[in-house]
């Protein structure tokens, strides 16, 4: 396994330099690359060829290493697969938008939590990502905001190129952030005091682990949190979401609401719309049905939170099916009848696997 240069002390880094022969500036320059994320010698382009070229025989820049990078066709979606330096996968996606660019990073190697609608878990826990590969992540969304061109498109409504920076993060890659939560708050620490981006602007996802949420109330930043339901009664959400034998919904939002409001910000509901294939080969509704919009209405009334509905990407190894797009409106419309905040989440990036773990299984699996 080559030394990852970017987890090397300032120190570290000239003591390496220096056994190369190297002056002390190099390391300075070396280390100016790694901040903006170059992944890799060949484009430090103030040191000399040769310099470039030992370094790569010997080293590598991040602690990720793009192994496939998509773009979705309509050029607003970046995929990445990233390998770690032991070899283990994990994906990322950025995510060009009107208001901003967005990135969604993975917080573990693979996940525990079995949910039997996702693909990220289907191979296990290898492991928690350390807050340099969290963090690295974002290096590398902002590496090809930075230098390629499909991200000066324009794709603001007014036309302006939105050729920014990173902007907002989401921690709602593979993993459960929650049985990371050191890891994760470091990284959040480090993408605000080292990339500038507001903590208003930062989201972790959980599945409802409520110690975890308690730890995220404890520290006491004010970002967002998302709570994945995906059903209203403990007894559907134990059958999709083993997590729930451990935590009960009134328990999970207890917790997530009282994190919310101390900061007075909205939580946010996940809710994916599952359907199984009935009898004749129909869809056949598993937690949208009216009964279960009127119980989810029940359990968030007068809440400040919203619910993004959520169309299932297909999982080929999972027996889910998507609801119809009308089953989708009816469930919404009883929600808004009943005063929730409620959206449909745009699908983004269908074309390239950009659900939730599909690459890394694709690829673990021999797919291209
Ligand atoms: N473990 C965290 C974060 C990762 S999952 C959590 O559970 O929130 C991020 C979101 O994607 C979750 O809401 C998860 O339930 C959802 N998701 C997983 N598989 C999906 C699929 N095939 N289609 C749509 N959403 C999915």
């Amino acid at each position: 396994m080559k030394p990852i240069l970017f987890n090397f002390t300032d120190a570290e880094l000239v003591d390496f330099i220096a056994h190369m022969g190297q002056p002390k500036f190099r390391a300075r320059q070396i280390r100016d690359w790694l901040d903006r994320g170059a992944p890799d010698f060949d484009s430090m382009k103030n040191l000399p060829a040769e310099l470039r070229h030992d370094l790569d025989a010997c080293a590598q820049t991040l602690p990720v290493r793009v192994l496939k990078k998509l773009e979705s066709s309509d050029g607003q979606t970046t995929k990445f697969l990233l390998e770690l330096g032991d070899g283990e996968q994990i994906e990322s996606v950025l995510m060009r938008t009107s208001y901003g660019n967005s990135v969604c990073v993975s917080s573990q190697a693979g996940c525990a939590m079995g949910c039997k609608f996702c693909a990220s878990t289907l191979l296990g826990l290898k492991r928690n990502l350390t807050v340099n590969e969290i963090y690295s992540q974002i290096l590398c969304a902002q590496w090809e905001l930075r230098n390629n061109r499909m991200s000066q498109r324009p794709i603001r409504p007014n036309g302006d190129a939105n050729n920014g920076d990173v902007s907002h993060i989401v921690v709602m890659g593979t993993g459960e952030p929650l049985q990371n939560t050191q890891n994760v708050i470091g990284f959040i620490e480090r993408a605000n005091s080292d990339m500038g981006i507001g903590w208003r602007k930062i989201t972790v996802s959980t599945c409802g682990i409520v110690p975890g949420i308690k730890d995220l109330t404890q520290w006491g930043r004010p970002i967002n949190l998302a709570v994945s339901l995906h059903a209203p009664t403990d007894k559907l959400r134990s059958k999709i979401m083993p997590i729930n034998n451990k935590y009960k919904i009134a328990d999970v939002l207890d917790a997530a609401f009282e994190f919310s409001e101390l900061h007075n910000r909205q939580l946010m509901i996940e809710y994916i719309l599952l359907a199984v294939r009935g009898a004749n080969g129909e869809p056949e509704l598993l937690n949208c049905t009216s009964e279960y919009a009127e119980k989810l209405s029940d359990l968030l009334r007068g809440k400040n939170c919203m619910v993004n509905l959520i169309p299932w990407n297909t999982v080929d190894e999972r027996e889910f099916v998507s609801p119809s797009g009308n089953a989708v409106h009816r469930f919404q419309d009883i929600l808004i009848k009943n005063g929730i905040h409620t959206r449909i989440r745009r699908e983004r990036g269908n074309d390239i696997g950009s659900a939730c773990g599909q690459l890394r299984l694709n690829n673990a699996n021999g797919i291209k």
